[in-house]
């Protein structure tokens, strides 16, 4: 039997971008739809929040149309809500007739070399997290005592980690860098920040912008050895046949750096192309990273692999951030697709299991969850709109399942459990109250790091008002 697009009930998991674009394309094929927006914290925004470098607020922006979304009829934003905890899958599905997952990737890929569990070695995702405030990692503990540090992988992410070891902190005051981050980062003793790339110049993940960046800081040198921008065969080829430009573009930038004249800044960006880590030393806390020297050759499928070879150096640093990638985790009562870190799907609707073609009535996926860690903010949009569309019409041919007359509502389940759910008005509050405390310090907003703290200006207010 066909629903009406009116009668439908939705809940989205993740209030990211994902989730904010899923459910603009739902308002968009039925206005006034009934959505209810879940999330762990009573602040919304996902990565736009806790990801995002603080130092980039004009891509922190696209928040503007994340409000516009929410202050549409029918939506709802249930914050403070942990799925899998709080209230399981099963128990959604049972109450919405579409349940769709946006819930992003949230821990980090591994190494898998000797040394990885030490203190002193951390995934870079987690340094994100805690200078961007996320309160699950506030009470996080970075060693900035350590003079050289080393970042592994040469993404945007470790762009972000690098820019922010090094830019001076009476730049960061100007941002909305979790206050305990600016503290410690300000009696920060960094001065050696080590960037190493398992394969060349060619193959950097990083984007132009957030590369260049690196070269612009006050007080920082960046030092790039010219033999690494000498292009083996394979990578002249391939940059040859590349139709993104973005590679060009960072070489040239990389050449610039290259031929600058050092400083002797303060600081230094170190960058090791061809490089790879085998092994973190030191007994209890890291004290050093051996990188073994790579060569590059063609993969035989149009992409350059990094070989070893058996010339190694050991890096005397104190500190290493893994910034190899974000990787998804399962939720109970969802199919999970361990290798590939994603909720198996066709096109949006989840499968039973990666591979299989029988897909689970009412249960979407998008974003990260749906295809992996990868793409810029915009990318969420387009991946949200096709698992929408493929939603729109198994709602069309009346392939979703309708819901049982006699199951309590999710506002009288969660209220039954205790759990304090927070509304899209609380955190106005919460965004309100932020910006009057920043103002204060001449900031953009001092952000609250703590959900008891949260919860506790949200329960002063439900009082006052
Ligand atoms: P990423 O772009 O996938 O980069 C991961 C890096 O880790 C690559 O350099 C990769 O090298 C390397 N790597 C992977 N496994 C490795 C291993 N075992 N040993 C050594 N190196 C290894 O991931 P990300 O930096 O976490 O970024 C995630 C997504 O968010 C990206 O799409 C990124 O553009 C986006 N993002 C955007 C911004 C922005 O627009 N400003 C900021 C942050 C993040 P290989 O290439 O050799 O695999």
């Amino acid at each position: 039997m066909s629903i009406p697009l009116n009668s439908l009930r939705v809940a989205i998991v993740g209030s990211g971008p994902a989730g904010f674009y899923a459910a603009e394309a739902l308002q968009k094929a039925a206005p006034g739809i009934a959505i209810d927006l879940i999330d762990r914290l009573p602040t919304p925004f996902g990565l736009v929040r806790g990801g995002v470098a603080p130092d980039h607020p004009k891509i922190k922006s696209v928040t503007r149309i994340f409000d516009r979304i929410a202050s549409q009829p029918g939506f709802r934003y249930l914050g403070h809500v942990h799925v899998g905890q709080d209230v399981s899958i099963e128990e959604l599905r049972a109450r919405y007739h579409v349940l769709l997952l946006c819930y992003g990737a949230d821990t980090d890929r591994t190494l898998g070399i000797p040394g990885e569990t030490l203190r002193g070695s951390h995934a870079a995702t987690e340094f994100v997290a805690w200078y961007n405030g996320n309160p699950d990692y506030a009470a996080a503990q970075f060693d900035l005592t350590q003079g050289e540090v080393a970042v592994v992988g040469i993404g945007n992410v470790a762009m972000d980690v690098a820019r922010i070891l090094a830019k001076p902190t009476t730049v960061l005051a100007g941002t909305d860098l979790a206050d305990h981050a600016l503290q410690a980062l300000a009696a920060s003793q960094v001065h050696t920040i080590h960037l190493v790339a398992r394969r060349g110049p060619v193959q950097a993940a990083c984007t132009t912008p957030e590369l260049r960046e690196l070269g612009e800081l006050d007080g920082v040198d960046v030092v790039v050895d010219p033999r690494d921008l000498e292009l083996d065969a394979a990578s002249a080829e391939q940059l040859a046949s590349m139709e993104d430009r973005n590679p060009a573009k960072n070489l040239e930038v990389l050449r610039g750096w290259a031929e600058r004249p050092l400083s002797g800044a303060r600081r230094r960006v170190v960058f090791h192309f061809n490089a790879s880590p085998v092994a973190l030393g030191g007994s209890e806390h890291v004290e050093s990273l051996t990188i073994v020297r790579n060569r590059l050759e063609a993969d035989g499928r149009g992409g350059v692999r990094a070989v070893a070879t058996d010339e190694t150096e050991t890096l005397p640093v104190g500190m290493v951030f893994r910034s190899v990638g974000y990787k998804g985790r399962g939720l109970p009562g969802v199919p999970f697709d361990d290798r590939n870190g994603v909720v198996p799907n066709i096109n949006g609707h989840v499968v039973e299991q990666a591979g299989s073609e029988r897909t689970l009535p009412g249960l979407y996926v998008a974003g990260w969850i749906k295809r992996g860690p990868q793409g810029i903010i915009g990318t969420n949009k387009l991946c949200a709109t096709d698992t929408v569309n493929q939603l729109l019409a198994d709602v069309a041919a009346g392939d979703v399942p309708t819901l049982a007359d006699d199951v309590s509502g999710i506002d009288a389940l969660l209220a039954e459990r205790g759990v304090t759910v927070t509304t899209w008005a609380d955190w106005q509050l919460l965004d309100k109250v932020e910006q009057e405390r920043g103002a204060a310090a001449g900031r953009p907003r001092v952000k609250f790091t703590d959900v008891r703290e949260m919860l506790e200006v949200i329960a002063a207010q439900r009082v006052a008002g």
